[in-house]
Order: C-alpha cells, then structure tokens, then sequence
C-alpha cells in the first residue's frame, strides 16, 4: 500500500465535523440503523482517510478508475460502493477489487449477469452486494432500469447470477421531484420494494437520499443515503 499524505489539521477537522454533523442528523431520524456511505467523488485519498480516522468505513465513488486508484492506496476494511455508471467492459476491472461492497447501480440483468461472472471469475469467497438501480422519474437520460421493468430484473438478479446477493433498490430521483414533499421518486422507490419484496420473498433495502435531501428520505425508509458534499464540502 502507498501511503497516504495525510490531510491538513484544519481540513480533517473540517471533513470530521462535516461527517459528525450528517451522522448527527442520521441519527435524529427513526432509522437510526441506517448506513450513510460518504460520497468521496474527486476528493484525495487524504480526505477518505480523515474520515475514515472517525469512524467512517462506507464510501462511494462514481469512477471505476478513481475508485481503483484510491482503493489500492487506502485501508482494506473499507468497504466501498460503486455508485456511476455501470460499464460493461468496467465489470472486471471493478471485480478486482477486494473490498468493494456493492454496486449500487445494476440496471439490467445482462449487466448483472457479467458483473456476477467477473466477480466469479476474481475468485472472490463471498458474493458481491449489488442494489438495482430504478428510473423512478422516466428521464430519458437517466440510468436505471424502468420501474415497470424492475421485478423482472430483481428476480433474474435472485434467480440466475450466484456470485450476487441482491441487497435493495436504487434511485437518484430527478430534481424536480427532490425538491417536493413526499420526493415522488422516494414514494416510487418504496412502493416498488414492498411489491417486489411480496413477490420474491427478499427483504430489500432502499438506497436513496444525498446530501440535500437524505433526512427525508430516512423519513421515507431509506437504509442506505449517500452523502457527498455535505461530509466532504462542494465539489
Ligand atoms: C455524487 C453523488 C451523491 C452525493 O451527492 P451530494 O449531493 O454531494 O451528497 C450521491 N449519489 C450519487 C449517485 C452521486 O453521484
């Protein structure tokens, strides 16, 4: 492992009480059990580990290239969430990644299917955490699988890709709909983890809620936020 320069005295105090803020605030809603994973996008390997001092193991990365660099250069036990967009020729390279937790953004079975194989084929003990992602908002240029479409995919998730363990849901929500009361796109998400969870007998988490809009989406019974900007400061 590389070692890590370590982060200036005033900006680990700085990301430290970012993160005892959000944890604060995570704490304050029912769903005291809820994982926060630190959203660490762009920022140096330096910052994950003043966060990772306090306490913080899950963080979340958009590019499989960062998340692998950073990977390589921190600690082990981290456990670490893919959270952009899903490659397929990216599989392997993210399967080569011994402590990655989940990918949160699984959002068709034949991505599921080459993700299982190459996590497989890594030779991994244990099956990796995959969440399905949802369009909740129908964008066009938005990933995830349509909502129509997502029990479907959940149990081909369940029924035929071993080297996965189906863990929820996944929305990013649209921005019209974070900025109403009850989010649509949180209601959707729910709405659709009962109805797949009734089907296929799975007990799903809801992963959804950043930094703008997490404590609500707590409220709405999310498991899993994931908070960038608000632990690490603007991007
Ligand atoms: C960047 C990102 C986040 C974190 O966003 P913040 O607003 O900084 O909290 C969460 N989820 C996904 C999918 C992201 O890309």
């Amino acid at each position: 492992m590389e070692a890590v320069t370590a982060a200036s005295g005033a900006r680990r105090d700085e990301i430290q009480q970012g993160l005892a803020e959000v944890r604060a605030a995570v704490q304050r809603c029912q769903k005291s059990d809820a994982r926060l994973v630190a959203v660490s996008k762009y920022k140096p390997a330096a910052d994950i580990l003043a966060a990772y001092e306090a306490g913080q193991r899950h963080f979340g990365e958009n590019y499989v290239q960062e998340l692998c660099d950073k990977a390589a250069q921190l600690p082990t036990d981290i456990q670490w969430h893919f959270i952009g967009r899903l490659q397929s020729n990216k599989c392997k390279a993210l399967a080569a990644i011994p402590n990655l937790w989940a990918v949160e953004t699984v959002e068709s079975a034949d991505k599921a299917q080459r993700l299982g194989s190459a996590w497989h084929a890594a030779g991994h003990a244990r099956p990796l955490g995959v969440f399905l992602q949802v369009n909740t908002s129908g964008e066009e240029n938005k990933g995830g699988v349509p909502a129509a479409e997502a029990a479907a995919v959940a149990r081909e998730i369940v029924d035929s890709c071993p080297g996965l363990c189906l863990r929820g849901l996944m929305t990013i929500g649209s921005v019209d709909g974070s900025e109403q009361r009850p989010n649509p796109d949180f209601v959707a998400l729910a709405r659709l983890r009962d109805e797949i969870g009734r089907a296929t007998g799975a007990e799903l988490e809801l992963s959804m809620g950043m930094s703008g809009d997490f404590e609500h989406a707590l409220e709405l019974g999310a498991t899993n936020v994931r908070v960038g900007s608000s632990v690490f400061g603007a991007r």
